[in-house]
């Protein structure tokens, strides 16, 4: 049933339009009642407002923890108005009804993300926000309770559709989102607070989102899909700005990810750095004097497989790299930036998605990610594990030279990315061969191989490009045969995480075939 709108109770630590609600509120006779700090941002603004603590009789205390934890509060927001013993007990009591709650809580998330000490933290997390939320979401038969600035005009909307009043589905959805905000905020302390003990796997976990996008479909056309950011404001493509191009669909937002993540293994401080994506799985990874250079190199490991792809840059898009993409078909290209210029170029490619962000994704940084099994979900550490030329081990009789070294950690930094099993052979700064997701590692070593051949073919060269090459192994070698296909192929160094029963074996068929080697001691299985 519609239910007018008399009372409101604002209490918001973000005053964002706190100034134009009260005014549209007080403007529809909404009487205000508020707590501290917003009681004296509505005033100040020349507001009549009636402070909490006159309703409860009793000061705000204990540093803000109590503030409108009391009867005169909660019992206005929990009474049903249609009930005679809830009726009689409020007028037994005084207590007047509030149809309205607009609450905001206390930046938790935010404080975390600033990196505050362990203190500052407790005494963010809100207790009466929180409860008086969950009070108006349950009694949303008569309640409105607005958590989120951006539904102040809905309410107002609702508010002058309706007389003043609103209607029920719109108190139920407010409802659905106001628990959803509760539990992510508990979600948000309890991980923290797992994390601040270190426990690696807490009986309990709660998981939040916040719905960024309904996608068109899922993986597939019969399925429905759609995409939730968790809140970490990470730079990537979930918080990425969209310049043009159709709307991202599921499987665009995976591979940008996929792209993006794997770009930023390279620092843009030391060079540029292209890499270009299917399926999730790289088809061409280069350095570059330039960002155009690095293109180049890129697209050059695999043309076949970059038409449709994705591709992402570790340096701001410029002129010359726009345009030499616009020619062939590229669904979504991703960069910490974009020129005007090369903004312009782009404009003319009316499907050519254009996604910036604010900087890279921090290779290093901790986080979770979680993957859904039948029955349960499987969380586990993201895979941060970066190698550097101190860790790595030379096995072989042969130790491989300066510029070996380069290509093998690029090799790497690259096999990380690649779905298992992974064999990439790199040459000069360049991908020019990727093996993804076999069961074998001997046939994703002969399936790179082949790509070289026929990009040899393709490129009008005399011998394909493993000749020579660097090649990285995301998992060792648990035979010979494998690292033997890649020798064929013309790998002289190697790359790999060793720990194999076989070890042995394997180390002395490199010998005898005259390559170098090293173990990094860390896998990269990715899957
Ligand atoms: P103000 O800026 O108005 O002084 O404070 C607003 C904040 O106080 C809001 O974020 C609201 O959720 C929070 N708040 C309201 N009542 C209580 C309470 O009783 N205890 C605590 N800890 N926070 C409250």
């Amino acid at each position: 049933d519609l239910h007018p709108v008399r009372r409101a109770l604002l209490s918001v630590s973000d005053k964002t339009g706190l100034i134009e609600l009260g005014k549209a509120l007080a403007e529809r006779g909404v009487e205000l009642l508020s707590t501290g700090g917003t009681a004296r941002t509505l005033r100040d603004a020349g507001l009549d407002v009636k402070d909490v603590s006159e309703v409860t009789g009793f000061p705000e205390m204990m540093d803000g923890r109590v503030k409108t934890l009391h009867p005169m509060v909660h019992g206005g927001l929990l009474a049903l108005r249609d009930n005679d013993t809830h009726v009689a007990a409020m007028t037994e009591h005084g207590i007047d009804a509030i149809d309205l709650l607009v609450v905001n809580l206390y930046p938790f998330e935010a404080t975390v993300a600033k990196g505050a000490g362990y203190d500052e933290c407790v005494e963010n997390i809100d207790i009466g926000g929180p409860a008086m939320i969950r009070a108006a979401a349950k009694n949303h038969a008569f309640v409105n309770v607005v958590v989120d600035v951006e539904d102040y005009d809905n309410l107002l909307g609702d508010m002058d559709q309706h007389n003043g009043a609103t209607c029920p589905k719109f108190r139920r959805k407010l409802a659905q989102k106001a628990y959803a905000r509760t539990a992510a905020y508990d979600t948000a302390v309890s991980n923290w607070l797992a994390d601040a003990l270190e426990l690696e796997a807490p009986k309990r976990r709660a998981f939040a989102g916040e719905l960024k996008q309904t996608l068109r479909y899922g993986e597939n056309s019969h399925q429905s899909a759609v995409f939730y950011t968790d809140g970490t404001n990470r730079p990537g493509v979930a918080t990425a700005v969209q310049h043009q191009g159709k709307e991202l669909s599921y499987n665009n937002i995976n591979d940008t990810d996929a792209a993006f993540e794997l770009v930023a293994e390279f620092d843009p401080a030391k060079g540029a750095a292209c890499a270009i994506i299917k399926h999730a799985n790289p088809c061409g990874v280069a350095e570059g004097a330039t960002l155009l250079d690095a293109y180049k190199s890129a697209f050059d490991c695999d043309r076949t497989s970059a038409f449709g792809g994705i591709v992402a840059l570790n340096q701001p898009l410029d002129v010359e790299t726009a345009q030499e993409i616009t020619g062939i078909f590229t669904e979504v290209v991703i960069a910490p930036g974009a020129s005007d210029e090369a903004k312009a170029i782009f404009a003319a490619k009316k499907n050519l998605r254009l996604l910036t962000t604010d900087g890279l994704p921090d290779v290093t940084a901790g986080g979770k990610t979680v993957r859904q099994v039948a029955g349960g979900l499987l969380v586990q550490d993201k895979d941060n594990g970066v190698v550097g030329m101190e860790d790595l081990k030379v096995v072989t009789k042969k130790a491989p030279t300066e510029e070996q070294m380069r290509d093998l950690l690029f090799a790497w930094k690259v096999a990380k990315h690649v779905k298992s099993n992974a064999i990439v052979y790199v040459k000069d700064g360049a991908t020019v061969g990727v093996g993804a997701g076999q069961m074998s590692r001997v046939d994703s070593a002969l399936i790179a191989a082949k790509k070289a051949e026929r990009m040899a073919n393709v490129l009008g060269l005399s011998q394909p490009l493993t000749i020579g090459s660097a090649v990285a192994s995301d998992a060792f070698f648990p035979f010979p045969d494998g690292l033997m296909e890649a020798a064929e192929a013309g790998a002289t160094c190697v790359i790999q995480p060793g720990g194999s029963m076989r070890d042995d074996e394997v180390i002395a068929a490199a010998d005898e075939a005259g390559l170098a080697m090293v173990f990094t001691g860390m896998r990269h299985f990715r899957h």
